[in-house]
């Protein structure tokens, strides 16, 4: 079963200046819904993390700032968002919702979270969309648990993980491999354990044959018992933010290129969906499901016949 993390407080909206299609997280499971590609009963919804747990990653300074909203004006301006109480709720959802799909992951092969990927959170700050880092959130977890001993993060979302990177610098336990844009956001980068930089405009081709040639070294070299795949569709060509040329089928490629290599090495994967800011926000959600729709195939056997209109 396809366990998918799911909540209304997913859906939590603000003020559109910064033009976040937050409306992605209501498209996306009506459409897999309406297609039958998915029921309701794929659907958990998440508790929320205690504060013990966010002070697993994130210092009690900043997270003392989160609680009390007592962010300055110059400290909250990075993260995009007007900063509410409720958006700080929401980030502790949808954090707890990847540790939760890292569990279901190690039990059914592949869990997926409808939100995550908040990976410009650093420990002491957020930027970029990102108040918590819910993958390193949810590592941690893991680690300090005994649920997993080696975390490999495979994050092809096409802004690097800055704070997925500063966070875990120190933490042999996790392997951050990112590919991203040489020149987008963030401009300056972090060191991740391996980073791959592509120019602008690079298409499908170029881009997975890079994936092909280091995804099969990575698996084999740091021999994960648990990989987080942020499977941003901010690498597509009519992407505003993100400056590559990537195809909706070259996406798609790319999704199930990982997953048959995970699925293909018994390595349980917690898909978090990142970033995607096309003009167009059908080309957002079409991407986005067609990771939902690649995870039914490969690991349950389900094909839905879809509506490409
Ligand atoms: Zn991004």
């Amino acid at each position: 079963m396809l366990k998918i993390a799911y909540s209304d407080i997913f859906r939590y909206s603000v003020p559109d200046k910064h033009r976040f299609p937050m409306q992605k997280y209501t498209m996306i499971p009506e459409r897999l819904l309406r297609e039958g590609t998915i029921t309701t009963d794929n659907f958990f919804a998440p508790k929320r993390l205690s504060e013990d747990e966010i002070l697993t990653t994130h210092t009690a300074e900043y997270w003392h700032k989160l609680k009390t909203q007592t962010l300055t004006r110059k400290e909250a301006r990075p993260i995009g968002f007007e900063m509410t109480p409720e958006l700080v709720d929401r980030g502790r959802h949808i954090a707890h919702a990847t540790y939760e799909c890292a569990r279901f992951a190690q039990q059914y092969g592949v869990a997926m979270n409808v939100a995550g990927g908040t990976h410009h959170a650093f420990a002491d700050h957020g930027e970029g969309f990102c108040v918590l880092n819910d993958v390193c959130i949810a590592s941690n977890l893991l680690l300090n648990r005994g649920q997993a001993k080696k975390i490999l993060i495979v994050d092809l979302d096409v802004h690097q993980g800055n704070g997925n990177a500063s966070i875990m610098a120190d933490e042999p336990r996790v392997f951050v491999f990112s590919m991203h844009g040489a020149k987008n956001y963030p401009f300056r980068k972090e060191v991740s354990d391996l980073d791959i930089e592509f120019a602008n405009d690079t298409g499908d081709e170029d881009y997975l044959q890079v994936l092909h040639e280091t995804l099969p070294r990575l698996i084999r070299d740091v021999a994960p018992d648990m990989i987080f795949y942020q499977s941003a569709v901010d690498v597509l060509a009519t992407d505003k933010l993100g400056k590559l040329g990537l195809t909706q089928a070259g996406c798609m490629a790319r999704d199930e290129y990982v997953l048959r290599q995970a699925k293909a090495a018994n390595i349980p994967v917690a898909i978090v969906m990142g970033g995607g800011y096309s003009e167009d926000i059908e080309d957002v959600v079409e991407a986005h499901c067609n990771t939902f729709r690649i995870a039914q195939q490969i690991y349950f056997d389900k094909t839905t016949q879809h509506n490409e209109a």
